[in-house]
């Protein structure tokens, strides 16, 4: 490439454009296609990802490097956003000719004719091959790891059950409050894996749903009832209407009760009454579980069922957390073709909830 600026305006411009695509050309791997999709240019990167020659690429479409890895909705949305003249934005697995795969971080920028029609598209990729493998490992790990501290652990809730149960007999007091405080620490323990349990199932696709007809009122009397047995700090009110019945997952559905109302309760230490309402609403039904603690910050509100996320704010310094579980109950909920929702205002409390949709 020459390297002195040429002294015209003209010559400048094409000659800084040549630079800027000299640049690109060693980072990305860059191709430009026809409205059709149709290959018109590949850079060597391209060339050197796939594996195919320049030749084998123009004058063909996507579809060689296709790995039939997505579903056909997301190459669909790729298409409706550039065919809309907006850049797609995303990640893709790629085939090369070889038969291996490869990630590809992507930006597909359509060019507008001048009646605002794509007539061409640039697409512009990067390797990502190596953090997307990562990623998978990391996955499987968080699969294996919990599943293997989860069985001890779960050997060892029943040995202390029974440990209890004996001491009980004997009318030990002693020992049977230190049992207590060790299943308390196990069941600690059990929720935080069976969190990282949950997560590497989600990450995975990998979630299992029981789906059969539940009665939701008798789900949440019972898991309100099981949360009020472990908490003496708070009184749980419940304002529970006839619902109809629902379709779903009944355990999945209840460990979302049984978050919100946690939460709510961890949340709210200088509080004394958490209330649970559930009402049916044209076909629909909604669960709101509402706290009088400290509240969340507007901003945070829309980050708080994200995964990881913990409050900065006041409330998370009083108990400690993975910031999951919040994250799990959105995954699940969604599963449900439902929707959760929090409505907070600083000072006053929160009120988390979902939506269900009625069974058919
Ligand atoms: P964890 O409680 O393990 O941190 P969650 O995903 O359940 O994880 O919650 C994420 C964050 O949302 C919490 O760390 C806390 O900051 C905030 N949060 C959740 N529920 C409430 C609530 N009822 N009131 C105030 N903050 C809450």
């Amino acid at each position: 490439m020459n390297r002195t600026r040429p002294n015209n305006a003209t010559g400048r411009a094409l000659h800084d454009l040549e630079q800027l695509k000299y640049a690109l050309d060693q980072s990305s791997i860059v191709a430009i296609t026809d409205r059709h999709g149709v290959i018109e240019y590949a850079n060597d990167k391209f060339v050197e990802i796939s594996k195919y020659s320049r030749e084998e690429l123009v004058g063909k479409t996507h579809r060689v490097v296709n790995s039939k890895y997505h579903p056909p909705e997301y190459i669909e949305g790729l298409w409706k956003t550039i065919l809309a003249g907006k850049v797609w934005r995303g990640e893709l697995r790629n085939r090369a000719k070889d038969g291996s795969d490869y990630w590809v971080d992507t930006t597909i920028t359509p060019l507008l004719d001048k009646a605002g029609q794509p007539e061409r598209f640039i697409a512009i990729r990067n390797d990502i091959t190596r953090r997307k493998e990562l990623e998978q490992q990391k996955d499987e790990f968080m699969a294996v790891a919990s599943h293997e501290l989860k069985s001890p652990l779960t050997s060892a809730k029943a040995y202390v059950q029974l440990l209890k149960q004996l001491e009980r007999q004997k009318r030990s007091g002693e020992s049977v409050s230190l049992l207590a405080k060790v299943d308390e620490q196990i069941k600690k323990l059990d929720k935080l894996i069976t969190e990282l349990f949950d997560v590497a199932q989600i990450e995975a696709g990998k979630t299992h749903l029981e789906m059969a007809e539940f009665d939701l009122r008798e789900l949440i009397e019972s898991v309100a009832e099981e949360v009020q047995l472990s908490a003496n700090s708070h009184r749980i009110v419940k304002q529970v209407d006839q619902l109809p019945l629902i379709q779903g997952d009944r355990d999945r559905i209840g460990q979302v009760v049984n978050n919100y109302l946690t939460n709510a309760i961890k949340y709210s230490p200088e509080a004394s009454r958490i209330i649970i309402k559930a009402q049916a609403k044209k076909g629909r039904v909604r669960v709101l579980v509402q706290d009088f603690g400290p509240g969340i910050a507007k901003e945070e509100q829309r980050q708080i069922f994200k995964k990881y996320y913990r409050s900065n704010g006041g409330a998370q310094k009083y108990v400690k957390g993975l910031g999951l579980g919040l994250y799990i109950s959105s995954e699940i909920i969604a599963r449900h073709r439902g929707e959760v929702l929090v409505k907070s205002e600083p000072g006053k409390g929160s009120t988390f909830g979902f939506w269900l949709p009625a069974a058919a």
